[in-house]
């Protein structure tokens, strides 16, 4: 790639815009980031190693015709690790490399560092790495080892930060050249910053900051380090203290060597007003701060490190006798690699906090929840330990109708009062949405003393809001998996809680988990079984009672596995349901059906009507009118032969949903039936409402016409109904003459059942039908 200029076109400064979520960089950039140039001055050459071409052009358009320490910037490009090693081999006085990590490979990256550093030996060239991921942090390790001088998500790098990290990786180069000659001094600074990389925590970074400054000088250096918060903060980070968290001294000291070895952690103020070295530390570092540079007197050296936002750190080191000029300078560029350390030290310390503290609630989340599981499991106050899960009911709702802000705020509140419920052995934890967590003795964690948590109201924005709680919960002692499997079965009982609603509890059993795995295999062999073509439909006839003829059949479900067992629907239609294949297979099912009684219309059956089955889930689904629609069309059907049947316990729910739906269903000609009527208690306004077309009295009630003494109760007002709403009604689960005989004298037009017929393939139903309709 040929060096190229920058565009010519003045930067707009304004705002802190993100480059590398820009779309596109205008045109002008493109093109002139390929034009050669020719070189009438001295430049900073700046390396740009990333295998997305936006990030090129993107690139140059920020640092644009921008000076940096009196001169310009000239680019070099490569797309790949592979060409910028070409690259390098020929050019030479590269200043900075702008190094993507993720190329060629994973870390191509990271190799091609170690390759700089330790292959071609350019110790001066200063890197910046850049990483496509947010959250993805380098190795340490990479940091200390290829002298990485700083390191970037790509998001984070807006205008303004990409040229600030490379006008600071510039100076340094600057820095680093101009004391070449003095390559003993550098390498120790260089170590110093190594060595820094290494330490975890504000506390010990700045204690290695002191440390190695007397490194650096050849003393032993007395010092504080004091981190400057810039406004009048409280403890909580608000600019607009709030009166009861305490205020954030404006100079905290982060570390303290020698006599300021026991300052750490307090006020540098307070300690000043004592006089002595305080004192003189106070007055060093206001000064230093105001003129926003290093300051070295007679006395001491004085350095100002600018940290993540807004922060700036401050370190004092009085001095017996003045620094010379070299040692000034190193302790300059040191202070680069401290400004560069502190804000990975800050960052690595907020990734961690990220990855086990919830932001809204403070709480820990279930990464952190795991690991404290763990260690409970390994303790003896596993014993009496209980598990909970407590999910808050209808916070969906809750969060829809009152907004995201009340819900957040909602979330905090239920947070606090479960931290504040049972003292300090307990671990609260928010593990996801609407759920927390409560670990801790049985004597705390259980039902009765969690749920009446939820008894008062919570007052969120001076408005009292009433929210109940479900709770799943496990017996560690009872459990002998790890931390994450604990939380799978709270989980599994919190699913159970909620289905059983009354209960608002349910304690894990082992037969749980027992019934789970079964509903898992079977639900793995469901699917293969679906798609290896072992479903496949069964009709069974229906009949008018006072003539025997055949008017329609309804399509039933059958499952054959490999061994050739028959397995019922009853068990597997409610898995398919709970895994969502029920949509597939409802359109197989009703598919199927149109296809069959198309054929059989084709054989002269032309007045026979075929049911179908609809389960809920399927009805449901945002799709399912145009499933419906087009399976109607594609089989060319007439509709008004086709009827789904709809169970009792659905016409129940949602009512306003379900007449709307069934309005819209019926629209496409299609009729409907309710299944196993009288199960149900759906009131007669309501039915009417409905418009359906045919009630299905459940087999219980047909059973039950020969068994009881009154006989026909149920069935006989379910015929009466039919006829009052004008609605046709099928018997189903007829087994016997007499059960036929009844429904026939008390009015029931239609049955179904073995007596007449047995669910069969259609090969057989064709047979069956041409045998048993009347010429
Ligand atoms: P259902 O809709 O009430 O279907 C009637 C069930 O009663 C069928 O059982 C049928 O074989 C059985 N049956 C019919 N006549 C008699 C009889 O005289 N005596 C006795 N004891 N039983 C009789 P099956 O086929 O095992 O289906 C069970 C349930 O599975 C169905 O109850 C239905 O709820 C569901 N199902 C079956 N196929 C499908 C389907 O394609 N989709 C959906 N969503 N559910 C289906
Ligand atoms: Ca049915
Ligand atoms: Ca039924």
């Amino acid at each position: 790639m040929p060096p190229s200029r920058p565009p010519f076109e003045a930067i707009k400064d304004d705002p802190d815009d993100l480059v590398f979520v820009e779309e596109a960089a205008p045109a002008a950039a493109l093109l002139a980031a390929d034009q050669p140039q020719p070189q009438p001055q001295p430049v900073w050459r700046v390396l740009i190693v990333d295998d997305d071409a936006d990030v090129h052009t993107t690139t140059t358009f920020a640092l644009g015709n921008l000076e940096m320490q009196s001169r310009p910037l000239e680019f070099l490009h490569a797309y790949s690790a592979a060409e910028a090693r070409a690259l390098l081999a020929r050019e030479a006085d590269i200043a900075v490399i702008l190094l993507d990590v993720v190329m060629e490979e994973d870390d191509a990256g990271l190799k091609l560092a170690r390759h700089i550093r330790e292959t071609l030996k350019l110790a001066d060239v200063r890197i910046i790495l850049r990483t496509g991921q947010p959250g993805y942090a380098p190795e340490i390790e990479a940091i200390r080892d290829f002298d990485i001088n700083d390191y970037k998500t790509k998001s984070e790098l807006t205008r303004i930060k990409l040229y600030t990290t490379v006008t600071a990786a510039v100076r340094s180069y600057e820095q680093i050249r101009a004391i070449g000659n003095s390559r003993s001094g550098l390498d120790r600074v260089v170590r110093a910053g190594v060595a820094l990389m290494a330490l975890q925590g504000v506390a010990a970074f700045g204690a290695g900051v002191l440390g190695q400054v007397g490194h650096i000088i050849g003393r032993d250096a007395d010092g504080v380090l004091c981190v400057h918060h810039p406004f009048d903060l409280d403890a909580a980070g608000a600019s607009s203290p709030r009166p009861h968290l305490p205020r954030l001294p404006r100079l905290q000291v982060v570390a303290g060597a020698g006599a300021f070895g026991p300052l750490a952690g307090s006020a540098l103020s307070d300690a000043a007003r004592a006089g002595g070295p305080a004192s003189a530390a106070l007055a060093a570092i206001d000064g230093a701060l105001a003129a926003g540079t290093n300051v070295f007197t007679d006395h001491g050296a004085t350095l100002v490190f600018h940290g993540k936002g807004g922060r700036q750190f401050a370190a004092h080191i009085p001095l017996a006798a003045p620094l010379g000029d070299l040692e000034q300078r190193l302790l300059e560029v040191f202070g680069g690699t401290v400004a560069v350390g502190l804000e990975n030290v800050e960052l690595l310390s907020h990734l961690h906090t990220a990855a086990f503290y919830d932001q809204l609630s403070k709480l820990p989340n279930r990464t952190r929840l795991v690991e404290i599981l763990d260690a409970t499991l390994d303790s003896p106050a596993r014993a009496s330990a209980i598990l909970s899960l407590v999910d808050l009911d209808h916070f969906a709702e809750t969060n829809d109708a009152l907004g995201h802000q009340f819900g957040d705020l909602l979330l905090a509140a239920v947070a606090y009062r479960l931290q504040h419920c049972g003292g300090l052995d307990l671990t609260v934890a928010r593990i996801g949405g609407d759920i927390f967590s409560v670990l801790g003795d049985a004597s705390v964690v259980n039902p009765a003393h969690i749920l009446a948590l939820f008894a008062t109201p919570f007052s969120i924005d001076g408005q009292d809001v009433r929210v109940s709680a479900t709770m799943g919960l496990v017996r560690l002692i009872e459990h002998d998996g790890s931390g994450a499997d604990a939380l799978k079965d709270a989980d599994i009982a919190l699913k159970r809680a909620k289905v059983q609603q009354r209960a608002g509890h349910f304690y894990f059993s082992r037969s749980m988990g027992v019934e789970i795995r079964e509903r898992v295999r079977l639900m793995h062999a469901l699917r293969t079984g679906f798609a290896a073509g072992q479903l496949f439909v069964a009709y069974q006839p229906q009949v008018d009672l006072v003539s025997r003829r055949p008017v329609g059949a309804e399509a039933l479900l059958r499952w054959r596995t490999d061994d050739g067992t028959l397995v019922s629907p009853a068990v597997f239609i409610p898995i398919a349901e709970y895994s969502g294949l029920i949509i597939e297979i409802g359109e197989f099912v009703l598919r199927s059906a149109c296809h069959e009684l198309v054929r059989l219309r084709a054989a002269g059956h032309l007045d026979f009507t075929m049911s179908v089955n609809v389960s809920q889930v399927q009805f449901r689904h945002p799709l399912f009118l145009q499933m419906l629609r087009t399976a109607l069309a594609e089989t060319a059907v007439p509709p008004q032969f086709v009827e789904l049947e709809i169970t009792e316990s659905m016409a129940m729910e949602e009512p306003q949903l379900l007449i709307a739906m069934l309005a819209e269903i019926k629209r496409t000609g299609v009729t409907i039936a309710i299944d196993d009527f009288g199960t149900g208690f759906s009131s007669l306004s309501y039915l009417q409402r409905l418009q359906i077309d045919r009630l299905k009295i459940d087999r219980a009630f047909v059973t039950e016409i020969t068994h009881s003494a009154r006989g026909s109760s149920i069935a006989e007002m379910v015929i009466q109904l039919g006829r009052n709403l004008g609605l046709t009604v099928v018997a189903e689960g007829v087994e016997d003459e007499r059960q036929a005989h009844i429904l026939q004298l008390l009015g029931c037009p239609m049955g179904q059942g073995f007596l007449f017929a047995r669910p069969m393939p259609p090969a057989e139903l064709q047979q069956w039908l041409r045998e048993n309709t009347p010429a």
